[in-house]
């Protein structure tokens, strides 16, 4: 399926869920959080028959996030659900891993075949700071079993921010080291709370001048041939069975290479991270439309994806005001 950019959209993003067990300042407020209803989000059925709609256009690959992903119930056996989907060759979550610990084999049991873990600090004091949550135990312990079980394509992500967690840089790409994980560091982005916060984003080329500092010239991995793998630029570092990477959004766009669309807990198909236009696919599925119709109007939608995500235009008219635990990242 191409969008009017001749991009071709193979990717989507699905929000399970607008509530999480953490509140991650640039993320989620801690107070005056207007819940979604219930009865507002897309049941796995619903989910799962916009999916097959999706993979008889070409999508390949579905990532489920949230808010928390892992807090939606009996979230295996829509993993196990997904994967059997014709064309459908990738299901990958992202989770903030709190409930990784119990969680972790069954999520690999349904056939979950990529792991991102959000992990920003391997400080217990950080990651309360940062979290307002005391479950630093909890992700560590999750993170270990999902280390140990040898699980391809796991990945961190880690949103460098300063005083707070910039002299942990190193550090957290050592996991790459001594594992052969994906240590991945994004711009944090003028989305939801971040500001309001008072946070100030490490640039990437901060990170990049540390990172070599620490442990020698950073390699270029043969890149974006596969975009199923998202708009990191990989590298490699002397001695490290993984890798590390880059995404940064705001100062070197992606965009033109963007190849994903999003839908959000209520059933909202999102054209563009920053951009609010797109479909209200509850309000079709809920009116009795056949298959085909809803292959038409999602092949029209896509098609109408917009050409960037004018993060740093403070006149775009389209900017979405969902934060990132209404949109998944
Ligand atoms: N709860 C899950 C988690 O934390 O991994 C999935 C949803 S969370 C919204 C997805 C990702 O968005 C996380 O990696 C988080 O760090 C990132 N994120 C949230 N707000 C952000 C911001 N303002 N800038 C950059 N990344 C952000
Ligand atoms: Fe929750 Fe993820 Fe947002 Fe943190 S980043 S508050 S874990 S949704």
């Amino acid at each position: 399926m191409l969008d009017q950019y001749a991009r071709k959209i193979e990717y989507v993003r699905i929000s399970l869920t607008d509530r999480c067990n953490l509140r991650c300042r640039y993320c989620m407020p801690e107070d005056g959080i207007v819940k979604m209803q219930r009865a507002d989000m897309l049941t796995f059925a619903e989910i799962l028959r916009v999916v097959r709609a999706l993979a008889a256009l070409g999508v390949k690959k579905v990532r489920l996030t949230g808010g928390e992903p892992l807090v939606r119930r009996n979230l295996t056996e829509l993993i196990y659900a997904l994967r059997q989907i014709s064309g459908i060759e990738q299901v990958a979550l992202t989770t903030n891993g709190v409930l990784l610990p119990t969680m972790a084999e069954d999520l690999l049991r349904a056939g979950l075949t990529g792991l991102n873990i959000s992990l920003d600090t391997l400080q217990a004091g950080t990651f309360v700071e940062l979290a307002r949550r005391p479950l630093f135990a909890q992700v560590q312990a999750g993170m270990e079993k999902v280390l140990a079980m040898g699980m391809e394509q796991v990945k961190f992500n880690c949103v460098p921010i300063y005083e707070v967690n910039d002299d942990e840089i190193p550090a957290l790409a050592a996991l790459a080291k001594d594992y052969p994980v994906k240590v991945r560091f994004i711009e944090l982005m003028p989305i939801g709370c971040a500001y309001a916060a008072g946070y100030r984003g490490v640039p990437m080329t901060e990170v990049w001048a540390q990172l070599e500092k620490a442990y020698g010239r950073l390699c270029p991995v043969g890149k974006k041939g596969d975009l199923l793998q998202g708009p990191a630029e990989y590298y490699q570092l002397a001695g490290f069975a993984g890798q590390v990477g880059f995404i940064d959004a705001l100062e070197h766009q992606f965009c033109a290479a963007c190849n994903r669309v999003r839908i959000t807990a209520d059933g909202f198909l999102k054209l563009c991270l920053n951009q609010k236009n797109g479909l209200n696919l509850r309000k079709l599925l809920r009116s009795g439309i056949s298959d085909d119709n809803l292959k038409w109007a999602l092949r029209q939608a896509v098609y109408r994806k917009p050409a960037e995500h004018l993060f740093r235009d403070s006149k775009n008219t389209a900017k979405d005001s969902r934060a990132m635990y209404q949109v998944g990242g």
